[in-house]
């Protein structure tokens, strides 16, 4: 059943083989063809399939097809490849659903929500009135903006 290579207790630190690719890694089973998907697109360095649980209808993921954990690990090429990839699949993907706008995301990251640990952008095709809202924003308190900039400035 589709709900159960959602989790399969995998390792990223697993990679092992000089195609970059993890043992337990659900996104590196599907490029292996291990596990089905319901692919949309591929080259030869990126891949794009429907999400199982999708935000909406249309929902797809477009996956590296070397197993890197999230984006600080990835070459610059293939992330160029991947903004490529959505580039030219998200208006095709929001056409095929009848949704005329998109949200581009990625979860980088444990806190930031990353339940998979393989560098994957969400292309999520939006409707009017579907119900999702943006994260609310909060406010800095009384320097805080300019302590942080600052230190990111120092760091950069
Ligand atoms: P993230 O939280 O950004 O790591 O999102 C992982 C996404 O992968 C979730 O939206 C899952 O629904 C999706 N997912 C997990 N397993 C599969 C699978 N076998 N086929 C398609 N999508 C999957
Ligand atoms: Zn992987």
């Amino acid at each position: 059943m589709a709900m159960a290579w959602l989790w399969s207790g995998f390792d990223s630190r697993q990679v092992h083989n000089k195609n970059k690719m993890a043992n337990d890694c659900i996104f590196c089973k599907i490029i292996k063809g291990e596990i089905p998907c319901t692919k949309i697109y591929e080259n030869d360095k990126v891949i794009a399939f429907l999400d199982i649980v999708p935000v909406n209808p249309g929902h797809a993921l477009i996956v590296s097809k070397e197993h890197f954990e999230n984006i600080e690990d990835l070459p610059e090429g293939i992330l160029f490849e991947i903004i490529k990839a959505a580039k030219k699949i998200a208006p095709v993907i929001i056409k095929a659903v009848g949704s005329n706008s998109y949200n581009l995301g990625v979860n980088n990251g444990k806190d930031a929500g990353q339940l998979v640990p393989h560098v994957h952008f969400h292309i999520m095709p939006r409707f009017e009135n579907d119900g999702y809202k943006l994260w609310a924003g909060k406010k800095y308190a009384e320097g805080e903006m300019e302590k942080i900039t600052e230190a990111i400035r120092k760091a950069l």
